[in-house]
């Protein structure tokens, strides 16, 4: 097992990541910006290296002071978490050629899985269900593509091979502004991303987000860890997750994960990664694949007893899985609400000193959180400053400990979006579960 491993990120992935390590017996090494001096896990770490100031460019994301924080203190791997360098295929490369272990798959595999394009190519090849589109990008012949878009059927989706984060797609109703949301989408990618390469797909009109948890190691083993339902999203971020989902049954579970392991095992997969699928009449449709350990990791942890994390460096060390996928058996129910220091109203960010915190407890609760009293929420950085997971033996009772978890948390001196999850957790239709991804925007009036 690796002796040290160096962290490089912040907040609650930082710290879940410290927590791992402790318990394989892992010295561990925070790097932190000017502005994270005070953040937990860089108090709770062996060793600690400032890498620069606050904005992420400079510290969080500056790949020389990262390679040099390893070396000055002798790490041997590097875990990216999520965010920030952990789906940069030249990062991964430059660590592994610096002599570290990168934590992650490999730099090839994140490269393939980054452009769109190229990661549904995989997919199909390997018989991983897509949703019907272009083969590939969209070429310049305007008979071809509006040819194309017919016999997809509108309404069609323009997506950028290289977008992220909910950008680069246009969504057409109808034929007559095809070409010129083409041509727009090319136009903004180039700009956005360096790619203006652009593909097509059928534009599903109320899916679900259903995603499934693998793991694989470096001896040709690969497992699935069951779905999460990340539906509840507000502009394309989500909110609220869940596992499993609600309504799919142990026989479609079976065979979308077993295609997904299958498919990992095809490309040479390695660690902990999560296909992600629109799922709609009862049919699972490939959007992409997260090549790191996601934030909502947890609530397919509390379901299964599996500790994702800790299987990623295990993996890493060349260790084989601990499970076969026979032993991984879904345990209950368990949601998850992702705590944002932001107005729960205009979503405005509210940053600044939290003056008082009390967490909850209690059965079945769990809360991944740097913050405590005193602490102040930087500026700069993404405004989640928590994860409140709460786990039961169904859905019902889930719901009730997150109700009560929820209304005993109290964080003053900082806004936070717990109202929005209490509006959440007490509505009607997310309790009879199955609810589309658009629903939350439209409850909010959006
Ligand atoms: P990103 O990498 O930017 O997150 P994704 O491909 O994962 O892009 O898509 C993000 C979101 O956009 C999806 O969760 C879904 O809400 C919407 N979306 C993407 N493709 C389609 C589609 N073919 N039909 C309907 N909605 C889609």
């Amino acid at each position: 097992m690796f002796d040290k491993i160096l962290i490089a990120n912040r907040g609650e992935i930082a710290l879940r990541i410290l927590r791992a390590c402790r318990e394989l017996g892992i010295k561990t090494v925070a790097v932190h910006s000017t502005a994270d001096r005070d953040l937990k896990h860089v108090r709770l770490a062996d060793e600690s290296v400032c890498i620069g100031p606050p904005p992420s460019t400079l510290s969080y994301l500056n790949v020389p002071a990262l390679i040099s924080a390893a070396e000055v203190t002798d790490s041997v791997a590097i875990h990216p978490g999520y965010g920030f360098l952990s789906e940069n295929a030249d990062f991964a490369e430059r660590v592994e050629e610096s002599g570290f272990v990168f934590i992650g798959p490999r730099p090839e595999t994140i490269r393939l899985m980054g452009d769109k394009v190229s990661a549904i190519a995989a997919m199909k090849k390997t018989g991983v269900p897509c949703v019907p589109g272009s083969d590939g990008p969209l070429g310049d012949d305007p008979e071809e593509n509006l040819r194309m878009a017919r016999q997809i059927g509108y309404p069609v989706i323009i997506k950028a091979a290289g977008g992220g984060g909910g950008r680069g797609m246009r969504v057409v109703h109808a034929e007559g502004h095809l070409l010129n949301a083409i041509s727009l989408t090319k136009n903004e990618a180039g700009t956005a991303f360096g790619n203006d390469m652009v593909y097509m797909e059928k534009f599903l009109e109320n899916p679900r987000h259903v995603e499934i948890q693998v793991l694989a190691d470096t001896h040709g083993n690969a497992i699935h860890l069951g779905e999460r339902d990340c539906s509840m999203q507000r502009r394309h971020q989500k909110v609220l997750e869940e596992a499993p989902a609600h309504g799919i049954s142990e026989a479609l579970r079976d065979r979308i994960g077993r295609r997904c392991a299958q498919a990992c095992v095809d490309i040479g997969y390695r660690g902990a990664g999560t296909f992600e699928f629109l799922y709609e009449n009862g049919e699972f449709y490939f959007i992409e694949m997260n090549t790191r350990v996601q934030v909502e990791h947890t609530v397919t942890e509390m379901i299964t007893g599996v500790d994702i994390v800790r299987e990623q460096i295990q993996i890493a060390a060349g260790e084989k899985l601990a499970y076969t996928q026979e032993q991984i058996r879904i345990n209950g129910h368990a949601i998850e609400c992702r705590i944002n220091a932001e107005d729960p109203v205009s979503f405005m960010p509210s940053p600044g000193k939290i003056t008082r915190a009390h967490m909850p407890g209690g059965p079945g609760v769990r809360l991944d959180s740097h913050i405590y009293n005193g602490y102040t929420v930087p500026p700069h950085y993404d405004s989640m400053i928590g994860k409140l997971i709460v786990h039961g033996p169904s859905r019902e009772i889930a719901i009730a400990r997150m109700r009560t978890a929820l209304d005993e948390t109290i964080i003053e001196g900082i806004k936070t979006n717990i109202p929005l999850h209490q509006r959440l957790i007490d509505d009607g239709n997310f309790q009879a579960g199955g609810t589309n991804i658009h629903y939350l925007e439209k409850k909010l009036g959006l």
